[in-house]
C-alpha cells in the first residue's frame, strides 16, 4: 500500500512524526476526513478531536485541539494548538481541568469567559476519551 509522512505540529515543537501512514482520519470544522496517499491537496480548519493514524504496523490515536490540516501528495502537517498522543494524556490532569471547566461554566459568575470555558471542557473531554485508546 502507497503510504506518506505525518509530521503534527504544535507551537512547543513537533509532537509526532512518521514516514510510513497509510490513513489518517482528522475532524474538520466540516466533518470527518479520510487521507491517504495521492489525496488531492488541501488545507481545512480542524475541531478539537482526536487524530487517527493507520500504519501497517498498527493504528494509534493523539489528541489534538484547533489548528490547520495541510495536504500535500507525499506528506500531511497537522499544525495545532496542542498535540498529545494516547500514551503521552495526563488522565488525571485532564480530569481535573474537566471539573474546573464544568465550574466555571456553572459558576453564573459575570466575569467568567464562557466561550474560553467551553473550549477548554471540550479539549479535556477530548483527553479523556483519547486516553482509552493507549
Ligand atoms: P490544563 O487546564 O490542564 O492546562 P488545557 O486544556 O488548558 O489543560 P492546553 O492549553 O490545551 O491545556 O495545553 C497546554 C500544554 O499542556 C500543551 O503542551 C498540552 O499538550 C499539554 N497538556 C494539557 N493537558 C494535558 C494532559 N491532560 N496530558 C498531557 N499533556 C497535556
Amino acid at each position: 500500500m502507497n503510504t506518506f509522512t505525518l509530521d503534527v505540529v504544535t507551537p512547543n515543537g513537533s509532537v509526532y512524526s512518521a514516514k510510513d501512514v497509510e490513513l489518517v482520519v482528522l475532524h474538520t470544522e466540516t466533518g470527518e476526513m479520510g487521507v491517504m496517499a495521492g489525496h488531492i491537496p488541501t488545507v481545512a480548519a480542524l475541531k478539537t478531536g482526536y487524530v487517527k493514524v493507520n500504519k501497517a504496523s498498527g493504528t494509534e490515536y493523539l489528541a489534538v485541539s484547533e489548528g490547520f490540516v495541510e495536504v500535500r501528495t507525499d506528506k500531511v502537517t497537522v499544525l495545532v494548538q496542542s498535540a498529545e498522543t494516547a500514551e503521552d494524556i495526563d488522565k488525571e490532569r485532564a480530569i481535573n481541568s474537566k471539573e474546573r471547566a464544568e465550574e466555571r461554566l456553572h459558576s453564573n459568575r459575570d466575569d467568567v469567559d464562557y466561550r474560553r470555558a467551553e473550549r477548554a471542557l471540550g479539549r479535556a473531554i477530548n483527553r479523556i476519551e483519547v486516553a482509552k485508546f493507549r
